[in-house]
């Protein structure tokens, strides 16, 4: 720290979401002193579908990441469900969890603190040029920057990175419902025009969210499309306020500059069905903190590339089935007779297995089913 108007350290964070405290804390595992800044102020929320896959439980783990048990529960594996078919994939081994988003900032927070990163709250990032960065009128001397404010982000904008094409720009909202969890699976139930994914995440609590391409539709309306939903809420009013944000699946070229990375949302997205963000995000931070620590952000552009590769793949998948009733139909009764596949398509998806472990045979029989079947 220098005078009060010009503030040093090693690597300057915009941005204490998820990413931003990944990253944090995994650089402050490597030594670095670490300055983050945020303008808003924890417990930060966000419209979430709020599942962890099980390779992102994994990634907190690994960060030293304690989740209060009371705040967080676990979920077996994944359902579609497509008016009456329904097919389901549990993970080997391993389980996901539900959490409330403001709960899993704050052990975040928590533990970024501990691990020993400086936090400043409620601070805009006004600009950066040339390993500076600006808080209003006081500037930062780093030997890194670090962008992880979001979406949008304006530090990419100031680094002169490619802000990319957003592919596939969606809407979702989300809200929470008191009502004790009917199901220990996170259910993604396609719609004719939106879908809506339901995440246990307390003993007596559901984060729904309604992911469409349209900014008007909203949960109230949606759930007429989905009887059986609101069967089981069974009148119980939402206890939280609508939360919207846009989701996007969109793909960089390049994720450093100079001495400026990106991380997280900043540095490209998937669509909020892969229920992959947050994953991507952790271990993104992990990449990052080995470059930093070694001195050369190359190493992370090709580590960047490799993990988002199997997540964008997914995303796209996703994205096709969302407006070909009769392709998604197909798709989900094949899954349904082959509960083995779908099991291991789901542990390439979360990292337990290699995605050559699903097996050509395998891929050419969900082929043949997807052709063959009766929609
Ligand atoms: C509807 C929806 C559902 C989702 N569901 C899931 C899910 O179930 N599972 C999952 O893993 N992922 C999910 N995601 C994705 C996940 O939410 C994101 O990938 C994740 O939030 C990315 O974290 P981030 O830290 O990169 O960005 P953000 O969470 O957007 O954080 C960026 C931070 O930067 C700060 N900031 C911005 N500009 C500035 C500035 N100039 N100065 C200082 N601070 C600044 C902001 O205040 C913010 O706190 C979902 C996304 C959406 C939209």
């Amino acid at each position: 720290m220098m005078g009060s108007n010009i503030l040093d350290t090693d690597v300057f964070i915009a941005g204490g979401g998820p990413a931003g405290l990944a990253a944090g804390i995994a650089i402050r595992q490597r030594g670095l002193r670490v300055m983050l800044v945020d303008l808003a102020r924890p417990p930060i929320d966000k419209a979430c579908g709020e599942g962890l896959m099980p390779n992102t439980v994994a990634s907190l783990k690994a960060l030293g990441v304690k989740l209060c048990p009371a705040d967080a529960l676990p979920f077996r594996g994944i359902r579609f469900v497509e008016e009456e078919l329904v097919a389901e994939g549990a993970f080997v081994d391993s389980y996901g969890l539900g959490i409330r988003r403001p709960s899993l900032h704050k052990a975040l927070v928590e533990r970024a603190v501990e691990a020993g990163v400086q936090c400043l709250w409620g601070e805009r990032v006004t600009g950066i040029a040339g390993g500076e960065a600006w808080l209003g009128s006081r500037r930062v001397w780093s030997r890194w920057i670090i962008a992880a404010d979001g979406q949008n982000s304006q530090v990419r904008k100031w680094a002169g990175l490619d802000r990319g094409q957003p592919q596939e720009t969606r809407y979702g909202f989300r809200q929470h419902f008191r009502v004790a969890p009917w199901t220990n699976f996170v259910e993604l139930h396609w719609g004719s025009n939106c879908q809506i994914v339901v995440t246990p995440v307390r003993s007596d609590e559901l984060c729904l969210v309604v992911t469409s391409r349209s900014p008007r539709i909203r949960l109230r309306e949606a759930l007429f499309e989905f009887p059986e939903i609101t069967r089981r809420l069974n009148g119980a009013p939402p206890i939280t306020r609508d939360l919207g944000a846009v989701t996007a699946l969109r793909v960089l070229r390049r994720v450093c500059r100079g001495r400026v990375a990106l991380v997280g949302d900043a540095s490209g997205s998937v669509d909020s069905l892969t229920g992959e963000g947050l994953g991507l995000a952790f271990r993104q931070a992990e990449a990052l903190a080995e470059a930093i620590a070694c001195g050369d952000l190359t190493c992370y552009q090709a580590a960047h590339r490799r993990i988002n590769r199997l997540p964008e793949i997914m995303s796209r998948l996703l994205l096709a089935l969302e407006n070909r009733h009769r392709l998604r139909r197909r798709a989900i009764l094949a899954l349904a007779k082959e509960p083995r596949l779908f099991e291991r398509l789901l542990a390439a998806h979360t990292g337990s297995f290699s995605p050559l472990s699903v097996g050509f045979g395998n891929l050419l029989r969900l082929g043949r089913r997807l052709i063959a079947e009766p929609s």
